[in-house]
């Protein structure tokens, strides 16, 4: 078991490359990795065998939208960054992101998500609305509603974008209910952004989804642009 102090470094020494991992993350998209020839194993000093970083790139490009792929920590300031990497090495049930719109709570937690893939750690960014939009779909294809759920509900980690955005229909409550108290209930932690704060949660969505949200690291985003108070 990796002590608190060993992630917290672990974390850090992540941040330190990310700046140059954005710049190898457009190169893998486009050639073959120079360093794997995309194997994606090398032969590191000991002779052993390990994962080529363009492996966890190419994780980063495949869960992260494209828009929020570059999302990294060190745009947001110190006293987020350290909260946010004192939350990701003692993660709680969830964390609960609110704040008005275009505050970069997504990005915030798009930077979270990628963070957590670099450092090998099973992390997943779902939008609600594409949550709604698989179950209904499977409905359609005749697809058990738990069997759709699944993919929501593996990861140590996973973010629910914009919880709270949608029609607000019976469909969408049950949805974001199972998800998260699900996520709950196999003690994964689920990263749940939205523009309402619990209050408005328990009286326009549900009680029971506004009671789990409490149990999360709350944290109130404001400011102007992708900075945050908290
Ligand atoms: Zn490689």
């Amino acid at each position: 078991m990796e002590s608190i102090k060993e992630i917290l470094a672990k974390l850090e020494r992540s941040l330190q490359n990310q700046a140059s991992s954005t710049q190898k993350l457009e190169l893998s998209a486009k050639a073959e990795c120079s360093d794997c020839g995309d194997l994606g194993y090398v032969m590191d000093e000991a002779k052993k065998m390990r994962e080529c970083e363009c492996v966890k790139e190419k994780r980063v490009m495949a869960r992260i939208p494209e828009r929020y792929r570059k999302a990294s920590l060190l745009d947001f300031d110190e006293e987020t960054r350290a909260l946010i990497l004192d939350w990701m090495a003692r993660p709680s049930d969830g964390l609960f992101l609110t704040g008005k719109a275009g505050r970069g709570k997504t990005y915030l937690a798009a930077a979270i998500v990628r963070t957590f893939l670099l450092i090998n750690r099973e992390a997943w960014f779902h939008r609600a609305d594409d949550l709604f939009a698989q179950v209904r779909r499977g409905y359609r294809d005749g697809i058990d509603e738990d069997d759709t759920l699944k993919k929501f509900l593996v990861g140590d980690y996973a973010v629910l974008d914009d919880v709270g955005a949608g029609s607000l229909s019976d469909h969408e409550r049950r949805c974001t209910l199972a998800v998260i108290d699900r996520r709950f209930g196999l003690c994964c932690s689920t990263i749940v952004t939205t523009n309402w704060d619990l209050e408005q949660i328990a009286q326009r969505m549900d009680e029971r989804i506004a009671s789990r949200l409490a149990s999360f690291t709350q944290i109130e985003m404001g400011g102007r642009d992708r900075r945050i108070s908290v």
